[in-house]
C-alpha cells in the first residue's frame, strides 16, 4: 500500500472526511482515510447527548459565522437539507425531526457514525486507524519512476503515503479527545494557507460572582443578552448555572461573539432575564403583593414559588435585602429593586471554558482562500473540509451539515478529477 499513489488521501476519518472519502470513491477514486483514533468517527458518537443532531429543517447560511461566512452559501446548497437527508437515507439512517431537528430515528449517534464507516469500506475506501499524520507536503518530482505531476505526501509514523490529491479534514480544536487536537493548522499553514486563530465557540461562559457557588445547578428559562460594545447578542431557552458561570444552549449560542471579543480584550457582560413570563413592572407588583400579603412570613418565604429558590436568595443578598427579614417590612421600592434584579441580572464575562469543553471551533483557514469545491486556490488539489475552515454554526445541528455539505463537495470534485480508472462507473 505504502508504494502505492493513491487518488487522494484524506487526513482525518470524521464527519467530513468521511462523506469526502465516500463521495470521491463513489466515482472511482483509489482513496485512503488515515485516522489517528482507533475508531472512525470518534465525536460524533458523542454529537447530540449522544443522539446526533445531525441537520436541521431550517438552514440558511445566517446560521453560520466566521471570517467570509456568506461565501458557505454555495457549498451548502451544493449538498443540500434535502440531499443529506436522502444521503443518509440511503446508507440506512431514517431520519426523526423534532421542532425542525433532525436525528436518527434509533436515536443513536452510532447509527450516523457506522452507516458512514460501513458505506465507505463498501465502496473500497482504505481506512488506516490509530495512525496520526505529523506531516505533509506536496513533492514535485515523480515519486514512482513514472512520468507523474506532483503528489501529495502524508508522513506518519507507520509508514509515508502518497495520493494525487489530499483532503485536510482533521477538524479544529474543539474537543481534543475525540481527536481534533489542532494538528490541522500547521498543515493548512506549510502550504501557504492563512488560519485564522482558533478560539472555542458553542462553550459555556465564567464569568465573576461569588453568589455562583450557591447558584451552580440551577435550571431556569430565561434569556441571556451578551453586551460587547454596542452589539448585542440574545437568545433565550434554558439557563444553566454552574460555579464557573453561566452554561445551556442560548449561552452556547451567543457564547462566540464572547470568545472573540474577550480574545480581543473588549469587554464582555450578559444580562440575564431570570423571569421572561413577566415584564418588570408586573413583577415588581407580584413581589409587592407577596410581600404585603405575607408579611409576617420571611421575605425569602414570600418569594417561594417564583424563581427556584437558590435565584431567589441570591437575589435578595444582592439588593441588600435580608431574606429572613419580614416580608412585611419591604415596600415597594424594595420589590422594585427586585424585580430590576432578576429582570436584568447583570454579569461580568472573564473568559469562556476551554476547548476541553466546546462543542465546536471560530478561526481556521479562510473560505476566501478556498473555492466551492472547498478546493485550496493556493494548491490545487489540496482541499480543506469541516471545521478547519473558518466556519462555525450555532447549535441545531449546523455544523455537522457544513461538515457534510463541505466534504461532499471535496470528494464530488476529486471524483470528477483524480479517479485513476476512468472505465469505473459510478458506484452506488
Ligand atoms: C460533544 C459534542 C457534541 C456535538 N454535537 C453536535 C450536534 O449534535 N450537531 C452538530 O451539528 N454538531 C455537533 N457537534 C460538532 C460536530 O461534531 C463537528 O462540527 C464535526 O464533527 C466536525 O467535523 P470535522 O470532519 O471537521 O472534524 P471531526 O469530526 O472532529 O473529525 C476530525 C478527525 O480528524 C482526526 N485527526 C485530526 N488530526 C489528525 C492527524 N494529524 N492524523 C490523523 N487523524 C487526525 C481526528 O481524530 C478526527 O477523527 C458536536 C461536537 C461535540 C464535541
Amino acid at each position: 500500500m505504502k508504494n502505492q499513489v493513491f487518488d487522494t488521501v484524506v487526513i482525518g476519518g470524521g464527519a467530513s472526511g468521511l462523506i469526502a472519502a465516500v463521495f470521491a470513491a463513489r466515482q472511482g477514486c483509489r482513496v485512503l482515510v488515515l485516522e489517528q483514533k482507533d475508531k472512525l468517527c470518534k465525536k460524533i458518537y458523542a454529537t447530540g447527548n449522544g443522539k446526533c443532531n445531525f441537520t436541521n429543517k431550517d438552514w440558511q447560511a445566517s446560521y453560520f459565522r466566521g471570517s467570509d461566512f456568506s461565501l458557505a452559501e454555495p457549498v451548502l446548497r451544493s449538498f443540500s437539507l434535502e440531499d443529506t437527508l436522502a444521503f443518509f437515507k440511503e446508507i440506512g439512517v431514517y431520519p426523526k425531526e423534532r421542532n425542525g431537528y433532525y436525528y436518527p430515528a434509533s436515536e443513536q449517534a452510532a447509527s450516523v457514525a457506522e452507516s458512514l464507516s460501513r458505506e465507505a469500506k463498501r465502496l473500497g475506501v482504505e481506512c488506516l486507524t490509530g495512525v496520526k499524520v505529523s506531516r505533509v507536503y506536496r513533492e514535485q518530482k515523480k515519486s514512482d519512476g513514472t512520468a507523474s505531476g506532483a503528489v501529495f505526501v502524508a508522513e506518519t509514523d507507520a509508514g509515508v503515503y502518497r495520493a494525487k490529491s489530499m483532503v485536510l479534514a482533521t477538524g479544529g480544536k474543539a474537543s481534543p479527545a475525540h481527536g481534533s487536537d489542532g494538528s490541522g493548522y500547521p498543515f493548512a499553514k506549510s502550504f501557504g494557507h492563512t488560519v485564522i486563530p482558533p478560539l472555542p465557540a458553542i462553550v459555556q461562559l465564567k464569568a465573576d460572582g461569588k453568589f455562583f457557588k450557591t447558584l451552580a445547578g440551577v435550571r431556569t428559562d430565561g434569556r441571556v443578552t451578551l453586551h460587547i460594545g454596542k452589539e448585542t447578542y440574545s437568545e433565550a431557552g434554558e439557563l444553566l448555572f454552574a460555579a464557573y458561570g453561566i452554561s445551556g444552549i442560548p449561552v452556547m449560542q451567543v457564547s462566540r461573539y464572547a470568545s472573540v471579543a474577550l480574545a480581543k480584550k473588549i469587554p464582555v457582560t450578559a444580562e440575564l432575564d431570570l423571569f421572561p413570563v413577566l415584564s418588570e413592572t408586573e413583577l415588581a407588583e407580584e413581589i409587592s403583593r407577596r410581600f404585603r400579603k405575607m408579611k409576617d412570613n420571611t421575605a425569602e418565604e414570600a418569594l417561594a414559588g417564583l424563581c427556584n429558590h437558590k435565584l431567589n436568595f441570591v437575589m435578595l443578598q444582592l439588593c441588600c435585602l435580608e431574606p429572613t427579614k419580614r416580608a412585611g417590612s419591604y415596600g415597594k421600592k424594595d420589590a422594585a429593586a427586585l424585580a430590576e434584579k432578576i429582570k436584568r441580572f447583570t454579569v461580568k464575562i472573564t473568559d469562556t471554558n476551554g476547548f476541553e469543553q466546546a462543542q465546536a471551533c471560530a478561526g481556521g483557514v479562510p473560505l476566501a482562500e478556498l473555492t466551492e469545491s472547498m478546493e485550496s486556490k493556493l494548491i490545487p488539489g489540496l482541499f480543506v473540509t469541516g471545521e478547519l475552515a473558518d466556519i462555525d454554526g450555532t447549535c441545531g445541528g449546523y455544523n455537522l451539515q457544513w461538515a457534510w455539505s463541505s466534504g461532499a463537495a471535496a470528494g464530488k470534485k476529486i471524483g470528477g478529477t483524480y479517479a485513476s480508472d476512468s472505465a469505473v462507473k459510478t458506484k452506488h
